[in-house]
């Protein structure tokens, strides 16, 4: 059994609340840490290891230690809530079911940071979470933890939170900023990166909801302590939101010594494939990183077993490795068509790119239709070689990281499941939908 530092109390009723929350240990960590200096806190987090869990993976003290800090300007902590990779659903689970440990990490984070006003910038479709984050911040400013002199410690904080409107690409950080700016939400070209110029032209740190929910325990735990669960540069624990073709979808909370096959298989997690069917493929971090096949999911090149970290899931880079990614677990089995669920990923990508970057905002439409044409039976052996083209031109030519989210899928695709596009091309029609039988090798 993992140890459990975010979801340990996700069972008990009533734990929504302020009065639950705080029975169970909620805000001791503000105690804390209004009594230690923001050097102190900004040490402890550095000590933890956290790196950020929206994707990307930077070392979150890091991060912190780069705003800068002119006298008599204001400075900002924006809480990324714009949770919008297919497949990605753990901030929300955490936002819904246990407000208060967002809004306890935003008030530690902010105090350390010497930022008076705080925002959480989330998805328009998460309609529903704001009430919930909105009453989470009443109750914990009617118990003297936000607003004017928090706990007598001199401290003013106030929470805000703002609607997105449905954009994927808000999920970047200066995008984010641009929509929060009341702007259309296209990235900025960087740098002045936000810790210098970020909201309004002043310094800002922008975070995801689970890296943020993390500053709790590292403050209760201390960050050695922290740093002590996990292995190697993976430290602390980590949610996962698994989905596609297993038993138990949902929202897990590991730890990095876990491997691949267990979270799959054991009843703990995702409880194993329905209907005794073989697994074909798995994306483990989200839309944007490489699928891979079974076997180099479980087991990397060098015939190692794969474990669910940021080192062994980048095993092999991207030739027979993948990412750890946001943590959107998708599970294929051996009816999913890959061509099929290419062509889907590289739609959404072509829907949400801003079009500033003429890589991006062409590419991803041509990758879409040729996935189409392919996915119909209509295409030729041409086309996989004009894709994987594509791709290569798309990668490192964009302002903002999307293009690479959009060329990672495309290229994972063609490289490990080749025979499959073939199939499309020399026969048309698809094996799998058609008979319900793949070509495809299964471990
Ligand atoms: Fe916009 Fe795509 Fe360029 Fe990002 S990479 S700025 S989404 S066009």
């Amino acid at each position: 059994m993992s140890q459990k530092l975010l979801l340990k109390n996700i069972g008990v009723e009533g734990i929504k609340t302020f009065e639950v929350f705080k029975k169970y240990g909620g805000y001791s960590a503000v105690d804390k840490a209004l009594k230690m200096s923001s050097d102190e806190i900004l040490e402890e987090v550095k000590a933890s290891g956290l790196k950020g869990r929206g994707g990307a993976g930077f070392p979150t003290g890091m991060k912190w230690s780069f705003l800068a800090k002119p006298e008599g300007v204001p400075r900002y902590l924006v809480v990324n809530a714009d949770e919008s990779e297919p497949g990605t659903f753990k901030d929300r689970y955490l936002m819904e079911y246990i407000p208060h440990i967002l809004i306890e990490g935003i008030i530690i984070s902010s105090y350390c940071l010497g930022a008076n006003t705080s925002y959480i910038y989330i998805r328009g479709e998460y309609s529903w979470i704001p009430d919930i984050l909105e009453h989470a911040i009443q109750e914990a400013k009617a118990n003297g933890y936000l607003g004017k002199n928090i706990k007598n410690s001199g401290y003013d904080l106030e929470i805000y939170i703002q609607r997105g409107a449905g954009a994927y690409v808000c999920g970047e950080e200066t995008a984010l900023l641009e929509s929060l700016e009341g702007r259309r939400g296209n990235p900025r070209l960087k740098p002045p990166f936000p810790a210098v110029k970020g909201l309004y032209q002043c310094p800002t740190v922008v975070n995801n909801v689970e890296t943020i929910s993390n500053i709790g325990a590292i403050i209760n735990l201390t960050g050695a302590e922290y740093a002590k669960l996990g292995t190697g540069k993976s430290l602390g624990t980590k949610l996962i939101s698994a989905c596609g073709n297993i038993n138990k979808p949902g929202v897990y909370e590991i730890d990095f010594n876990l491997s691949v096959e267990e979270f799959i298989y054991s009843e703990e997690y995702c409880g194993g494939i329905p209907n005794g069917k073989k697994l074909k493929a798995c994306i483990p971090g989200g839309a944007s990183v490489p699928i891979l096949p079974a076997k180099l999911l479980l087991k990397t090149a060098n015939g190692d077993t794969r474990y669910m970290n940021y080192e062994s899931l980048a095993d092999g880079g991207f030739i027979s490795g993948t990412a750890m990614g946001s943590g959107g677990f998708i599970v294929l089995d051996e009816d999913q068509c890959v061509v099929r669920h290419t062509m889907t990923l590289a739609r959404f990508f072509n829907h949400e790119s801003c079009g500033q970057c003429t890589p991006c905002r062409e590419g991803t439409g041509w990758m879409y239709r040729i996935l189409k044409k392919i996915e119909e039976g209509r295409g030729t052996t041409e086309d996989i070689d004009l894709l994987w083209d594509i791709q290569t031109k798309i990668e490192g030519n964009t302002i903002c990281p999307l293009g690479d989210a959009a060329s990672w899928p495309v290229a994972a695709a063609i490289r490990h499941f080749r025979d499959e596009f073939e199939w499309h091309i020399n026969n048309p029609e698809c094996l799998i939908k058609n008979y319900g039988i793949s070509n495809y090798e299964y471990v």
